[in-house]
């Protein structure tokens, strides 16, 4: 990925997505039009809008323009039910090798139930309980009587997501990794990552701390005392619950923004879906999309940038006192587009 020099807009792919999506990439794509307009944009589409142009929800196109620019930011897609469509989130995962799922959590809202939250869970995305390998047993006349799933762990995978937490530590001044197993019940599934995360560790000692955790334990402590953790890392299926409980801590899905990087490509989203029941009403937040935006130029280069969004998001919000409705303030997202606009041209 080539890093941005400043003043060339550097290729991207951009995916509106469906329900609320094309709202708030239009809010997204008008504040990075006032920041100088750091990306050249390809737009294509997914999900519904993809089965519409061409009956598949992850077009040819769109997988081609993600192969030519390795990076693309995405609106949430609406995952038909049923039909047999796999997830498209599944698919670009498994096409582009992104196998870092990075989920940082911060208080931008003062006066909830959590001050100074300031935590990034790192969640491996390609293995474990995800691969879906399931199938039922017949017993007597009841064909799905019994459910078998089988998780999958391997060495090289987990040592490539610990390292890749280390290193975001390291890169990212923070100071401690904890990782987060089963290891005392899945010996095998779980225990696989928490040794290897170990070996890894060791070669971090005195630079970066390293602490463990049982699942369990850390979602009771998440909720009791959510500032002993700096960073988290674990496996797929924990990662997934216990970024959304991190989320919780922060006022809920629309603060929470997600990056899937891998050696093909890197994906940038809301963690939030499409949100079907306010879709077109011109109230969705677009918070998650300009955070995961942020995450977006840090990632190609442009700190400067990230630093001035997030700086510009804080001031509208705590300043400005303008938020969405979620937020339990009265703006639309074009209004809240508009604040950030007028911030950053002031
Ligand atoms: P959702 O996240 O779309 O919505 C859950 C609730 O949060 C809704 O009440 C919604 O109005 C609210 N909400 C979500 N984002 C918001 C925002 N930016 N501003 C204000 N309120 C917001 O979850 P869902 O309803 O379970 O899923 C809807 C669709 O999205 C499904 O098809 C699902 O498969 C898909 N989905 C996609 C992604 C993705 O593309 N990354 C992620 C999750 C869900």
């Amino acid at each position: 990925m080539a890093q941005q020099q400043a003043g060339t807009p550097i290729p991207a792919t951009l995916i509106p997505g469906d329900g609320i999506g094309p709202e708030i990439v239009e809010a997204v794509v008008r504040i990075l039009d006032a920041m100088g307009s750091p990306f050249s944009w390809d737009v294509q589409q997914g999900g519904l809008a993809g089965i519409a142009a061409c009956g598949d929800p992850l077009p040819a196109a769109t997988l081609e323009s993600i192969r030519r620019t390795r990076l693309a930011l995405k609106g949430p897609l609406t995952t038909p039910v049923g039909g047999g469509f796999r997830s498209v989130n599944v698919r670009l995962r498994e096409e582009f090798g992104l196998y870092a799922n990075v989920r940082p959590v911060r208080t931008m809202v003062p006066g909830g139930r959590y001050e100074d939250i300031d935590l990034v869970l790192i969640r491996e995305n390609l293995e474990g309980l995800y691969v879906a390998f399931e199938h039922y047993i017949p017993v007597g006349d009841d064909p799905q009587a019994v459910a078998i799933s089988s998780g999958v762990n391997t060495k090289a995978g987990a040592r490539r997501i610990v390292e890749f937490a280390f290193e975001y530590a390291l890169r990212n001044g923070r100071k401690k990794v904890t990782v987060v197993h089963k290891a005392n019940v899945l010996k095998a599934l779980t225990g696989i990552f928490l040794e290897t995360a170990r070996a890894v560790a060791r070669g971090y000692e005195g630079r970066v701390a390293m602490d463990e955790r049982i699942v369990d334990a850390c979602a009771m402590q998440l909720v009791l005392n959510p500032w002993q953790f700096d960073v988290i890392v674990t496996t797929n299926l924990f990662g997934d619950i216990l970024s959304d409980q991190m989320a919780g801590l922060v006022g809920g899905l629309g603060m929470a923004p997600g990056a899937n990087i891998g050696p093909g490509a890197a994906i940038f989203e809301a963690v939030h879906g499409s949100a079907p029941d306010i879709a077109g009403k011109g109230v969705a937040n677009p918070l998650a999309l300009l955070l995961a935006t942020a995450l977006m130029l840090d990632h190609v280069g442009r700190g400067d940038l990230a630093t001035a969004l997030r700086t510009t998001l804080d001031a509208v919000l705590r300043e400005d006192n303008i938020r969405t409705r979620d937020l339990g303030g009265t703006a639309g997202t074009s209004d809240f587009a508009d604040a950030v606009v007028r911030r950053l041209a002031g």
